[in-house]
């Protein structure tokens, strides 16, 4: 979107909706001439009632010509983004010659030239409001259309679209209709890209990458078929339409905003998944679950589209439950509920207790700003956690039956969660309304407390589970829980000796009954669940709640079982179980109930023997952020060198040349201020036995001797040189950002504020490495200017660009008061840019845990 812009609000769809119908689109784009804008050609055929009047979308850089019906138009007719169409008949032809700009933004059709040869190229990502920046189009999810691509390129170039191609001329290309698409899923690619083929159950596949990363992809293009087939043929099990949009090709484009964009038979992916460097197995796992995720959206987003933007989180929560499940169902990665629950849930949790927290569901996205500033982690993550909770409520095979009714129902077309509420409840006989109100309708996290009494017998007197809503958000749910018992066997192994299942209702007789909204005045509500199955079992060392993590809630463990953590958690047999101790741990101490110093006395004692990558990088990475925003800058050296000791622990545990050294090693480099070894290790001195030091772990040794002081700019110079790439160019800008000199930051700086012919992405890679721990005095004088000059910042930058810079460059290391004051002024101001405010409120509430935590 264009900030400042008007963009399409709901009740302008709807009315635009109710007097189009449009059949067609012939798309023709010349990529050839050079400068910073293409040639774009549309014809749109379309119905409408007659004598209406109504508006296409066309952010053109220079409208040549359009006409309505074979009647030019005033060139007076494009107005804010808007050509306005009066007088229609029954059946409309509309032609647009414009000349669009490429963007360097990762939107609308963006163009990179390639640091590593020169070399041009080209994708389009279309979402939220791409299109009007590509072609002309009615631009709303529900005035779907049959596409016909034809693209003229240099002749040396490759251009893919989302249908097969029909033909090619030198370079002209021309390519089949596609089957019905909403507007944002339209896209291509150009460029001189490297493709790889092959074929799986009549589905032709494709695989696209830079022409400098054509040796990785080819590395990884078995894996990377292998995966897609394995997907394919579970989605072919689970759902009765089969994957219906001709080829699945899947393209890695440089500068991409996201992880990966569902566009139907073209799946976009950030080309930081082509690894070139060594990477863990955790990272491939993600990979897995991201392949498994945008082909979900194939069914759930691309054949049934929401109708409007309010229920862009179905597309998410659904996407990421069921990729998350198939890629544990049908690939090599059968641990992905493990990283699920140790990772993604927390990021949900997170944005789900912030002051901006809103509704899974929201029922009042007004325009597709709005739906933008909501795309986070409760659509995602909280959202397919709470889908994982019906699963288990009503059970599996009632879920797929409600879906497949669902597909068959509106396929092409679109459809609201109503739609699919109402089919889950036809398929499983319940009545789900109570259910979504509570789930989805409200916001925020209950919290699941356990309390335990044990006999002189060492028997449970009593197991209760109480469930409470926070201040301000008295709802309670049902939740079905399960509850582990751990003990400890002879040989030191800690293991799972039985689990129940129980139901929490929302309301227990004797509790304050939930009731009203937020601001109702009612202090927090409470329900006590007692769990009648366990009285009179042999009590365990430790209880888990949550266990199997079916349930979306803060968990805090009874006493005695918290005690026994710090002896239990290394030797416990089951990552699951783990994963979800180590949320509840690291949730206590972002709360602020349990200190940082015990977090990283605990890192040190569990994690040198974690046997599973993803938990030891998610508490590394936590426990990091942790320690640099909550430890005092007196506290922090020593609480950073426990971190440190922990990965030189797990460094020398772990097998040579394995996901775990990396993972270690990686956490070490971060932590470590010991920069002689990590000179050596540039050097090849001492490095471990199976350490690879490739050109990311290079990247990464430097980019933490730059932060200490160890090395400067002639050493990210010559780095770059060695390592001309994409990501070196990456990396070099923020090591450049990271330098700790006046005239660094104020050159970093003045990127950051008015840099608009350098990429978004460049920017965020410099604004990443702005602010350190370390240089507290060096950028004290920048606090007050994020602040005063971020507004600014946000008029020259577009939309999802616009965020992620926003994001980094927030001065979230300066923990004093006068930055909440400062934070306090800025969101004072009357029509700040709601991107703006969204980041700000969010990032000072971090900041005001941050102040707690250090007392
Ligand atoms: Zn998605």
């Amino acid at each position: 979107m264009m900030v400042g812009m008007p963009s399409l609000t709901r009740a302008e769809a709807v009315q635009r909706a109710t007097v189009l119908t449009v059949d067609g689109y012939a798309i023709d784009l010349d990529l050839t001439g050079g400068g910073d804008t293409f040639r774009s050609r549309t014809v749109v055929r379309f119905a409408a009632e007659p004598g209406t009047a109504t508006f296409a979308d066309l952010e053109p850089a220079e409208l040549i010509s359009a006409t309505l019906n074979g009647v030019p138009l005033d060139p007076a007719a494009l107005s804010g983004e808007r050509l306005a169409l009066t007088g229609l008949a029954a059946r409309n032809e509309l032609v647009v010659e414009a000349r669009m700009a490429y963007s360097n933004t990762g939107e609308g059709l963006h163009r990179f030239v390639d640091p590593a040869d020169g070399c041009t190229y080209l994708y389009a990502h279309m979402f939220l409001d791409g299109p009007r920046r590509v072609f002309a189009c009615f631009d709303q999810p529900d005035l779907k259309a049959r596409f016909t691509l034809s693209v003229t390129a240099p002749e040396d170039w490759l251009v893919a679209g989302n249908a097969a191609h029909a033909g090619r001329d030198g370079g002209r290309w021309t390519f089949t209709e596609t089957l019905p698409l909403s507007t944002y899923l339209v896209t291509l690619i150009a460029g001189p890209y490297h493709v790889r083929t092959a074929e799986h159950d009549g589905v032709p596949l494709a695989l696209y990458a830079r022409k400098a990363l054509a040796p990785y992809l080819d590395a990884e293009a078995d894996e990377l078929v292998a995966i897609t087939r394995q997907c394919l043929d579970r989605y072919a099990e689970l759902f009765d339409v089969r994957y219906p949009f001709g080829p699945y090709q899947q393209a890695f484009v440089p500068e991409f905003n996201f992880g990966a964009m569902e566009n139907p038979g073209l799946v976009i992916f950030r080309d930081e998944f082509i690894y070139r460097s060594a990477v863990t197995d955790s990272e491939r796992e993600t990979r897995a679950t991201v392949i498994a995720h945008e082909m979900a959206h194939m069914w759930f987003g691309d054949l049934v589209t929401m109708a409007w933007w309010d229920d862009l989180w179905l597309n998410e929560s659904f996407a990421e439950y069921m990729g998350t499940r198939v890629a544990a169902e049908a690939t090599r990665f059968t641990d992905t509920w493990t990283t699920f629950a140790v990772g993604e849930k927390a990021w949900g949790m997170r944005a789900d207790q912030r002051p901006s927290t809103h509704p899974v569901a929201p029922s009042d996205v007004a325009d597709t700003q709005l739906a933008l500033l909501n795309f986070d982690g409760i659509s995602y993550a909280k959202g397919a956690s709470v889908l994982k909770q019906l699963v288990a409520w009503v059970g599996d095979e009632a879920f797929l039956a409600g879906l497949n009714e669902h597909f068959a129902a509106h396929a092409y077309g679109n459809a609201t969660l109503a739609d699919l509420l109402a089919a889950l409840s036809r398929a499983s006989g319940r009545d789900l309304s109570t259910w979504a109100e509570l789930w989805l309708r409200r916001a925020q996290v209950n919290t699941l407390r356990a309390e335990v009494r044990v006999d002189d017998a060492g028997r449970y007197a009593s197991v209760v589970v109480e469930q409470s809503a926070p201040a301000g958000y008295p709802t309670l749910r049902p939740h079905r829980l399960g509850i582990g018992l751990y003990d400890q066997r002879p040989d030191g192994t800690v293991v799972r000796r039985g689990r129940v299942e129980a139901d929490l209702s929302a309301a227990e007789p004797g509790s304050s009954a939930p009731s009203g909204g937020p601001g109702d005045g009612r202090g927090p509500a409470t329900a006590r669940t007692e769990i009648t199955a366990l009285a009179g079992e042999p009590a365990a060392g430790l209880l888990l709640l949550n266990d199997g993590d079916l349930t979306y809630a803060k968990i805090r463990l009874d006493a005695r079982s918290a005690e026994a953590v710090p002896m239990f958690l290394p030797l416990l047999d089951d990552s699951l179980a783990r994963a979800v101790i180590w949320a509840a741990t690291l949730d206590a101490v972002v709360d602020g109930e349990q200190p940082v110093a015990g977090l990283v006395t605990l890192v040190l004692a569990a994690l040198p023997v974690e046997t599973d990558v993803v938990i030891i990088e998610d508490v590394l990475k936590m426990a990091r952020t942790l320690v640099d925003r909550y430890a005092t800058p007196e506290t922090r050296p020593a609480a950073l060198e426990l971190v440190a000791q922990a990965c030189d622990r797990l460094l020398a545990a772990a097998p040579a040349g394995g996901s775990r050294q990396l993972a270690a090693a990686r956490g070490l480099i971060g932590a470590t201020v010991d920069t002689p070894r990590l000179r050596g290790w540039l050097d090849g001195d001492d490095v471990p036995a199976g350490l690879a030091v490739d050109a990311d772990l290079r990247w990464l040794i430097l980019y933490r001797l730059v932060v200490l002081g160890a090395a400067g700019r002639a050493e990210i110079d010559a780095e770059f040189a060695r390592d001309h790439s994409a990501t070196g160019e990456q990396f070099a800008a923020r090591c450049r950002a990271a330098l700790p000199s006046a005239e660094a930051k104020q050159r970093a700086w003045d990127m950051i504020i008015s840099d608009t012919a350098t990429s978004s992405r460049l920017i965020e890679a410099t604004a990443g490495g702005f602010w350190q721990p370390e240089q507290g005095a060096l950028t004290a004088a920048y606090v007050s200017r994020y602040f005063a000059e971020m507004p600014g910042m946000m008029e020259i930058r577009t939309g999802m660009g616009a965020e992620r810079v926003a994001v980094a460059a927030y001065p979230r290391y300066a923990v004093h008061p006068e930055t909440r004051e400062y934070a306090a002024g800025l969101l004072a101001t009357p029509d700040l840019n709601s991107i703006l405010r969204r980041t700000v409120i969010d990032e000072d509430d971090d900041m005001r845990r941050a102040l707690q935590a250090r007392g």
